[in-house]
């Protein structure tokens, strides 16, 4: 295999400063692609074990977030044969460090399902990599606001959690210590572990039973691009909830839910700050506000933390709210 290009400082692809090594060789072929010189196996230079080992060398410092595997295309077969012994080393000598990659290949159509290539092989290289960008760079869907890719259609796939569920996890968002991510069915028990504990909803609305967290979880999170599962990276627990309601032309109401036990940890601020950034970028966010129970001192101390500036106090009854804002300039 040839490879094109290796950059030790990346910040353009995947969270945090990272090694990329751009792959030489794609047969897909993608009306405007930014890299047709790479579409050539035979393009860039020989991928030989002084290469390997330099790249080791680059992922040892300490603030480098993880590796990132371009091309080309990575997922051809010939890429995949060559780069799999690799791969597998690197994610042994380093299991902290993220590993994100991207190919034109359809995750589910053409991986899963072994047509390209060996099945064995392709199955391998797959649990060596975190954060998988699938799908074809399609120009009429191009957008230069989506993180990390190109057109709309193309997918970020948790790729462990999706082979474990045996289903689709789309990913959001990755801080230093979580998945943002979408729910999917197999949240229900999880779920219900957040909003079926009284103490974690002591100030939003009395905890739910198993079934209607199932049916929650059916009827307002799976499939709904305003909906966000939070789960730490290590261990992949599901520790929170976050909601943002659409209410006027680029205005949502902001609302989360994290259990008691992982409160106070910082957790939330990282998620809500990511999905505020999100939302931003990708939703065409332009103002959050967030009303808050007065006596909920957590959210209080979260909204100030990630910049939400109190506006106004409403009366709910017997309840008082606090309702904060915060817009896209003071960010
Ligand atoms: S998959 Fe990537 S490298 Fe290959 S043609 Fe499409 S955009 Fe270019």
């Amino acid at each position: 295999m040839n490879y094109a290009n290796i950059k030790y400082y990346d910040i353009a692809n995947g969270p945090g400063v990272r090694v990329s090594l751009y792959v030489s060789g794609c047969r897909n072929h993608c009306k405007n692609c930014f890299n047709p010189e790479t579409w050539d196996f035979a393009y860039g230079q020989p991928f030989t074990p002084e290469v390997e080992e330099k790249i080791f060398k680059g992922l040892e410092l300490s603030y480098i977030k993880g590796f990132s595997l371009l091309g080309g295309d990575p997922f051809e077969p010939e890429n995949q044969l060559a780069l799999v012994g690799f791969m597998e080393a690197l994610k042994k000598r380093f299991p902290d460090k993220s590993v994100w990659a991207w190919t034109g290949y359809d995750f589910e159509a053409d991986l899963l399902t072994g047509k390209k290539g060996d099945p064995e092989i392709t199955m391998r290289l797959l649990k060596c990599i975190d954060v998988l960008v699938d799908g074809r760079f399609v120009e009429s869907l191009k957008n230069p606001d989506l993180l990390f890719r190109g057109s709309s259609n193309q997918r970020i796939i948790l790729v462990r959690q999706s082979l474990a569920r045996d289903e689709l996890v789309q990913m959001v968002a990755e801080t230093d210590r979580l998945f943002v991510r979408r729910f999917t069915p197999h949240d229900a028990a999880g779920l219900y572990e957040i909003l079926g504990d009284e103490q974690t909803m002591q100030y939003v609305e009395p905890a739910f039973g198993r079934e209607k967290t199932d049916k929650f979880l059916s009827e307002n999170c799976v499939g709904k691009a305003n909906v966000f599962a939070v789960e730490l990276k290590d261990c992949e627990k599901l520790i929170g909830y976050i909601l943002l309601k659409p209410t006027g032309e680029r205005e949502y109401e902001a609302g989360w839910i994290f259990h008691k036990d992982y409160r106070g940890m910082g957790y939330a601020y990282e998620a809500v700050n990511a999905v505020f950034d999100h939302a931003f970028a990708e939703m065409g966010a332009f103002k959050f506000t967030a009303g808050i129970d007065e006596r909920n001192a957590p959210s209080l101390t979260l909204a100030r933390g990630i910049g939400m500036k109190f506006i106004r106090t409403e009366k709910q009854g017997e309840k008082t709210q606090l309702i904060y804002e915060k817009t896209k300039g003071n960010k």
